[in-house]
């Protein structure tokens, strides 16, 4: 099985390019922010409380998410490959993805962070809250807070991975179809 993780702040086009990735390759895509959003939306106690959080842009705390993940890592274990999205957003989220990996005698093959410029970000944001209906990315304020709080507290999470010798930064501001074709050029030496 290979674990990847797709890296990288608000509107770097994580989503759309795990999309991409699970039709080329059928892998599972497990993402925090949708798990979370399907929370919201059943009204669970635990979406009640994330909601607090992501409509202002914040994180949602790290045992609340730590917890939903494991859930959904117990249930998937025969998966071929899973990238992760918008998993770990923190130093203490990656460093509990290790100990569940290692309890399952796996570790995270590559760290895939597209990279993108924080107006390009805010300006991709907006176009995409015009149609897509989140609240999240109808603000600029809130927008500008969840950019904020990928440098703050995410981008440490690179360093965490660079120090293990799995990360792979991709520029992200080119149009999604090549993008994908760096992604691919990476995954093509992880997958026979
Ligand atoms: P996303 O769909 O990945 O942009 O996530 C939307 C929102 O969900 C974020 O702004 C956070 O409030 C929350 N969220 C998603 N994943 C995480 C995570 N791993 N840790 C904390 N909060 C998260």
């Amino acid at each position: 099985m290979i674990n990847l993780i797709l890296f990288g702040p608000p509107g770097s086009g994580k989503g759309t390019q795990a999309e991409n990735i699970v039709k080329k390759y059928s892998f599972l895509h497990i993402s925090t922010g949708d798990l979370l959003r399907e929370e919201m939306k059943n009204e669970t106690k635990l979406g009640l409380k994330a909601k607090n959080f992501m409509d202002k842009g914040d994180l949602v705390p790290d045992e609340v998410v730590i917890g939903m993940l494991e859930d959904k890592l117990r249930n998937n274990q025969q998966a071929k490959g899973i990238i992760f999205d918008g998993f770990p957003r923190t130093v203490n989220q990656a460093k509990a993805l290790d100990r569940m990996l290692e309890t399952l005698n796996k570790s995270i093959d590559r760290v895939l962070s597209l990279k993108v410029n924080d107006e390009v970000l805010v300006e991709r944001l907006l176009k995409r809250g015009a149609i897509s209906g989140r609240a999240d990315d109808r603000n600029e304020s809130v927008i500008r807070n969840r950019i904020e709080k990928y440098w703050n507290k995410t981008s440490p999470v690179a360093e965490y991975y660079d120090s293990k010798c799995v990360l792979m930064e991709i520029p992200g501001e080119g149009s999604i179809g090549e993008t994908f074709e760096l992604l691919c050029g990476q995954l093509e030496m992880l997958v026979e």
